[in-house]
């Protein structure tokens, strides 16, 4: 604690983990006898520094950016870069920790690794965010490659940020280096189904939890938290799935639609006219609640898809009143420690991110096999790539959990599986 501290978020990943791995250690001691676990504290490699940039009104504005290197056993480091005011090291340092066992589970070739700056792009001009990812890039690039380290988007850093940071980094190095960073346009090197594969794999995540008690998203009553990529891709394929979607929300408060969330108008509002939630109530002429949570509006699935700690006990006991069967974090952490307890007491079934989210990473890393063959897939193809991959990280996680003997718990199946590839690859690389 005292080696990290102040690293709330940090802490919480971690003994999030460590509370799943006891029944390993106890079967295996190679990996205490390796100090495995501390080494997997200890980020491999942490870069802080400096983003200088100059705003509209010329004045000269300073952000701080990271990037931490988390672990590379199983390959580059992989992971998003998260542009937030609320960035500092503990908030980059749980992400990237979650990481290498997201991506260890996705059976992928990834280590796992994040990064992001403080800097806050609501309400910057499209110039101002230009300026700020070159000044960003111009000290990253030469922490980046291929076969180094590939970022990707998170919180703030969508399409718009990856093609910044790809230019600036194509400029400095003179290299077409496409595998270098993930999330990019289709016109240049990125990969279809890319965008929507975080929400779409937290539905198909979560509709092979429902088949495991013969049901599925059909006519369901689903809630889902944001409005950003993950929740308009997680609403998107409910929907798909015949799931009634009649909530979502921002960081201001949330829209109830009882008709059902009308897809294309909000799209238009958050991805064309970068407009908030009460400005889709209004159009839409729905509910809007301002500063409370969507998770009051009660629903047979629900989705968080925003942000860390975005449900707490209050909100888990609300859901569970409501007849909530099924809870897939789209998002990272978003569920309390003391909401998951509550939650899995209450006989909900519960996924969390680092298995239910894993459909953007491991979609990143085909967009890596695209740029590494010169090739791009089909939609169909790619979707279809997708839905197995996480198909399979279902079936590890229930597997793993029956194996460790605690059958159902898709917590310790996701902990306990990611760790023992990691590690494994860790003991097999020496100590290093
Ligand atoms: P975006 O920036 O596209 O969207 C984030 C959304 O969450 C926005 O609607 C934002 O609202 C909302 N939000 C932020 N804070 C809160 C809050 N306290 N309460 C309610 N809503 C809030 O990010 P993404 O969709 O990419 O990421 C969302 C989550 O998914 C993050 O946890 C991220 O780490 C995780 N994730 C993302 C992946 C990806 O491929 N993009 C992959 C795996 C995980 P506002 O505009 O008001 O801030």
């Amino acid at each position: 604690l005292a080696r990290n501290a102040g690293e709330r978020e940090f802490h919480q990943a971690v003994n999030e983990v460590f509370e799943s791995l006891g029944p390993v250690l106890v079967r295996n001691p190679d990996y205490a006898d390796a100090a495995v676990l501390e080494r997997l504290c200890e980020p491999e490699r942490q870069i802080i520094f400096r983003v200088p940039w100059v705003d509209d009104a010329g004045d000269v504005q300073i952000n701080r950016g990271f990037r931490v290197e988390f672990n590379s056993a199983l390959g580059p480091y992989k992971g998003g870069l998260r542009f937030h005011p609320s960035v500092y090291l503990g908030i980059v340092k749980f992400l990237g920790f979650e990481q290498v066992f997201k991506n260890a589970l996705t059976g992928m070739p990834i280590g796992g690794g994040k990064g992001g700056s403080d800097f806050d792009p609501r309400g910057k001009s499209d110039g101002e965010v230009m300026r700020f990812c070159q000044s960003f890039m111009t000290e990253l690039y030469r922490h980046i490659g291929e076969y180094t380290d590939v970022p990707a988007g998170d919180i703030g850093v969508g399409g718009r940020e990856i093609g910044y940071l790809f230019g600036q980094y194509k400029r400095i190095t003179n290299r077409y280096e496409s595998g270098v960073l993930t999330g990019k346009g289709l016109t240049w090197g990125g990969s279809l189904v890319r965008k929507e594969a975080t929400g779409y794999g937290t539905v198909i995540f979560a509709e092979r939890m429902l088949g495991t008690i013969g049901e599925s998203f059909d006519g369901r009553r689903v809630v889902v938290s944001g409005a950003g990529n993950v929740a308009l891709y997680a609403i998107e394929k409910a929907q798909q799935l015949g799931a009634k979607v009649v909530a979502c929300s921002d960081s201001s408060g949330y829209v109830l639609d009882e008709k059902g969330i009308d897809l294309d108008l909000l799209r238009q509002v958050r991805e064309v006219e970068r407009g908030r939630v009460s400005d889709y109530a209004e159009r839409r002429g729905a509910v809007y609640v301002a500063g409370r949570r969507v998770w009051e509006v009660g629903a047979h699935v629900a989705l968080p898809c925003a942000t860390q700690n975005e449900l707490d006990d209050d909100d888990a006991r609300t859901l569970v009143a409501s007849g909530v069967k099924v809870v897939a974090e789209g998002a990272n952490m978003p569920t309390t420690p003391k909401a998951m307890t509550l939650l899995q007491e209450a006989g909900v079934m519960f996924a969390p991110g680092k298995a239910a989210n894993a459909g953007g990473v491991a979609t990143s890393a085909l967009e890596m096999q695209q740029n590494a063959s010169r090739d791009s897939w089909s939609f169909e193809h790619t979707e279809e790539r997708l839905a197995t991959i996480m198909g399979d990280i279902h079936d590890r996680c229930l597997a793993t959990a029956d194996e460790y003997g605690v059958p159902g718990s898709y917590v310790a199946g996701a902990n306990i599986a990611g760790f023992v590839r990691v590690a494994d690859a860790m003991l097999a690389l020496g100590l290093v």
